[in-house]
């Protein structure tokens, strides 16, 4: 600006200098011309006196060679000049001055040379006997005079340039310095030219109101963010450039990253934006070390136009392994049940076809009627966990562990007997609250499974017991414990350390499975201590009532 404004002003001071300059020469010259008009007609007067007296002599006696002085007829014929011969010259009735002469009694005219370097002045007077008298003065022209004083001149030009660039600086400065002051974000801190102050307000209020906007979006953002931070779900935002605009909380701990770019450089996600680019709903399911990620890619439009992707990311991995378990407990339920079926049905058959000795007719009743028991047994399990699957909340009342664990000893005592095992007690009250029936399967499972591997002649220790916060319910055996790979998996169901074992002493591989989820159900815990051979102690540890 400063320097457009320095432009301007030394271009209109030069403009004017030159203006001013030639205007001046030009009023001089006119000036000049004016006087010497002055002068002519004066000696023109006293030329004409002369001639009136004297005629072409007094013409003769003049010899200044400054001024020029012809006489002509009225017709215009030269009867006399004092520089040139008269006969050589041509008629001078068409010339300006001569006209204005014979009309007006006296005229005069101005003409330049061929090389407009020189000025002739006329100034010619009628006589009374109707003759003209001119007197004409040579000068140099204008042209001449600016040229001969062009040296001169140049060097007034060039200072009043250099003058002229100084104030033009000076005030190209001057003007342009409260402009360069303002100060945009706060325009009307300082005050400025009257005429942009309008202006400058315009701009202060759009300052502010762009500044609202921005807090704002700010605002916005903020909520979004603390809205998308606290969904379970991955959320990941992008623009039509597929750069990524938001990322959630749940997504970086889904792709278990803060390298947005690292999750967007995968090959099944790159696919999946591909899709959606195209306009269509894509879904791919990834996994992430122990993880599963459905993730599914949108397109978003914002009137008819594509404006970016959304992509959405769920854990389902408990959703995926609910499954599966669902799968193989189906499987493996079915196995069980065909397991008894077959043997039944093959003993069946046998019978029926009278293919089996009279001697041997009982123990294939025997056989069958043990088989249908399992069959049973295994059905009332499989019914008790799925009923303990569904349910979240059982009826709880205040109750003694120890009258339970009485209770449950007293129905195994005689399978207990069969084995010739010593069932050793050590009840100390224990209060809980809990669901009675859910305690009692506890108990009779734990008991259960310590006489089934348990040796013969072997003996079980059954304790109860408090510290501050809980009640405790320990069952040690004696048996053949359990191999430490086997021990976090005997919870899981129909898993058997030994299946033939299990199946020989009537196992059907769901009581710890059952005993667990009561376990959580009565809002306690299980731990097992076992050595092969040597034998298992669980613990159930309550909160006490
Ligand atoms: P099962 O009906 O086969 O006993 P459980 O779910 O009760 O099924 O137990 C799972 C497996 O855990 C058993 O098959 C057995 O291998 C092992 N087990 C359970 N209790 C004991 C124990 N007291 N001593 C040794 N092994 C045990």
């Amino acid at each position: 600006m400063k320097k457009k404004l320095f432009k301007n002003i030394l271009l209109s001071m030069v403009v004017t200098l030159t203006v001013c300059m030639s205007l001046m020469i030009l009023v001089l010259n006119k000036n000049f011309i004016k006087i010497e008009i002055g002068q002519l007609a004066k000696e023109a007067t006293l030329a004409s006196s002369g001639v009136e007296n004297d005629g072409e002599s007094y013409l003769e006696s003049i010899n200044d060679p400054d001024y020029r002085i012809t006489w002509l007829d009225n017709a215009g014929n030269v009867l006399y000049d004092t520089q040139v011969n008269s006969a050589t010259m041509e008629n001078h009735s068409s010339r300006e001055e001569f006209k204005k002469a014979m009309n007006e009694g006296e005229g005069s005219s101005i003409r330049y040379s061929s090389t407009m370097l020189q000025q002739n002045i006329y100034y010619a007077v009628k006589l009374n006997d109707n003759t003209i008298l001119r007197i004409a003065e040579t000068y140099d022209s204008v042209l001449f005079l600016t040229l001969r004083l062009l040296t001169p001149i140049l060097w007034i030009y060039i200072l009043a340039i250099a003058i002229s660039g100084f104030l033009a600086n000076y005030l190209s400065k001057r003007i342009s310095k409260p402009i360069n002051e303002i100060d945009l974000d706060h325009p009307l801190s300082k005050p400025s030219y009257e005429e942009i102050q309008p202006l400058l307000t315009r701009v202060d209020s759009q300052n502010k109101q762009i500044e609202k906007q921005i807090a704002d979006l700010h605002q916005k953002k903020k909520e979004f963010n603390s809205v998308t931070d606290n969904i379970s779900e991955g959320l990941i935002l992008l623009n039509k450039e597929t750069e990524v605009v938001s990322i959630n909380n749940a997504a970086r701990q889904l792709f278990q990253t803060e390298n947005q770019n690292a999750i967007l450089s995968s090959e099944e996600i790159k696919d999946l934006i591909e899709k959606a680019k195209q306009g269509k709903e894509a879904e791919t399911i990834l996994r992430k070390d122990e993880a599963i990620i459905r993730i599914i890619a949108n397109p978003i439009y914002s009137h008819s136009v594509f404006t970016g992707i959304s992509i959405l990311a769920f854990d389902v991995t408990n959703t995926y392994e609910a499954e599966r378990t669902r799968k193989e407990f189906t499987a493996n339920v079915s196995h069980e049940l065909k397991t008894p079926l077959q043997t039944i049905m093959g003993s069946a058959e046998l019978l029926q076809n009278h293919l089996v000795k009279q001697d041997d007719i009982h123990s294939f009743y025997e056989k069958i009627h043990q088989e249908s028991s399992r069959m049973l047994t295994l059905i009332d399990d499989i019914i008790r966990l799925s009923q303990l699957d569904e349910s979240s909340q059982v009826e709880e009342n205040i109750l003694r562990i120890n009258d339970s664990a009485k209770e449950a000893i007293n129905s195994l005592k005689e399978s207990a007997k069969k084995k010739n095992i010593q069932i050793h007690t050590n009840m100390n009250e224990a209060f809980i609250k809990a669901n009675s029936r859910l305690i009692y399967e506890i108990i009779y499972n734990l008991i259960d499974n310590a006489i089934r591997y348990s040796n013969n002649d072997s003996s079980i220790e059954v304790s109860t017991y408090t510290d501050i916060h809980h009640a405790y319910l320990k069952v040690k055996d004696h048996g053949i414990g359990i191999p430490l790979e086997d021990q976090s998996r005997i919870f899981e169901r129909f898993y058997r350390v030994d299946k033939s074992h299990s199946r020989a002493t009537g196992g059907t591989g769901l009581g710890l499975s059952i005993v667990k989820h009561a376990v959580k159900l009565s809002h306690g815990t299980i731990a097992l201590e076992s050595e092969l051979n040597k034998g298992s102690t669980f613990t159930v540890a309550f909160p006490k009532a």
